[in-house]
């Protein structure tokens, strides 16, 4: 009999499923669209459909599946299973998807934040995996990490460890979605790249450009695209100068639809970590952009999985690692 592992990946825009063999070789792949308007029972009965068209598809039959891994852009309450609160699919506030799927599948079910299943990734595949100590910043529209302290991943109580797109930056500046002001994710996200590179060029309407086009400009050598990555970099090195210090970490990995114009903005993050941060935890950090892609996070929670269900990793919780 083949054991079976399956990772559903919730999005803002869509639901992606996958399923592979034990040895996450042999992999199938299902999607649906993320319907605008959902009720939590809704969007538990679409994981649950989609579930099943995916084992179709794969020609598999339900109990040979062992266990499932479904990341969401989440915080999570590991203690009570629930999820904290989401600004990015604000349907998934308080709802909790290991025990409804738990419940409906019948399965092994592990709940796990976007960011810390591509850190997982990483460390089980990437550049990282010679590293204990490491962060992964997924940047895009919203701004999170996953962290490793000396080989485990940092799962706090109220899984509050990624929101690193919160961390003040600037104490009267601009309002957050999350209802503070002067958060990174206002100043270092994709919106806040093109919103640079819309005041520079004096355009005061919503200009659609995309993080994508203003790379192709950038590479161009167009000014406005190159200021607005440096002024980005500038802040994104003012919120890792705090991470610096009190961590340490031997590499950071960069992931997420901005990190592809990494050599566009490390140049600021590394100039201001060089002003700010303390010399002796900065030095020697590896900067990277993930290899991993687009796929990263699914076979990520094919991985976390196998690993939970088998417990070949043991996913503590931060208080409990220090616990020892
Ligand atoms: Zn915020």
């Amino acid at each position: 009999m083949v054991n079976y592992f399956t990772g559903i990946e919730i999005t803002g825009k869509q639901v992606r499923f996958r399923i592979a063999d034990e040895d996450i070789k042999q992999q199938d792949t299902y999607k649906i669209t993320m319907p605008k308007d959902m009720s939590p029972s809704q969007l538990l009965e679409l994981l649950e459909t989609g579930f099943y068209s995916l084992l179709n598809k794969a020609d598999v039959q339900s109990d040979d599946v062992n266990a499932i891994a479904v990341s969401v852009p989440a915080t999570i309450n590991y203690k009570k299973g629930g999820i904290g609160c989401s600004s990015a699919i604000p349907l998934l506030n308080g709802m909790n998807i290991k025990e409804g799927l738990t419940k409906k599948l019948k399965k092994f079910v592990i709940v796990e934040t976007e960011a810390n299943v591509r850190a997982f990734a990483e460390y089980k595949l990437g550049y990282t995996s010679n590293y204990k100590n490491f962060i992964l910043i997924m940047l895009g529209q919203k701004i999170s990490a996953g962290i490793y302290v000396n080989g485990w991943l940092v799962r706090n109580k109220d899984g509050s460890t990624s929101e690193l797109g919160h961390i003040i930056i600037e104490p009267h500046g601009r309002k957050c979605l999350c209802s503070n002001r002067g958060c990174l994710e206002s100043y270092a996200s994709s919106d806040a790249i093109i919103r640079y590179f819309n005041k520079y060029k004096k355009i005061r309407s919503p200009n659609k450009i995309t993080i994508e086009e203003m790379y192709k400009l950038a590479q161009k050598s167009d000014s406005a695209a190159l200021d607005a990555f440096y002024r980005m970099g500038n802040y994104l090195g003012i919120a890792l100068t705090t991470i610096i210090n009190v961590i340490s970490p031997e590499a950071i990995i960069f992931a997420g639809e901005v990190s592809k114009a990494l050599k566009f903005f490390l140049p600021a993050v590394e100039s201001t970590l060089k002003a700010r941060a303390y010399s002796l935890p900065l030095n020697g950090i590896v900067y990277k952009r993930s290899t991993l892609g687009d796929d990263a996070g699914l076979i990520g929670l094919l991985h976390l999985a196998k690993d939970s269900y088998t417990k070949a990793y043991d996913l503590r919780l931060y208080d409990d690692i220090f616990a020892i």
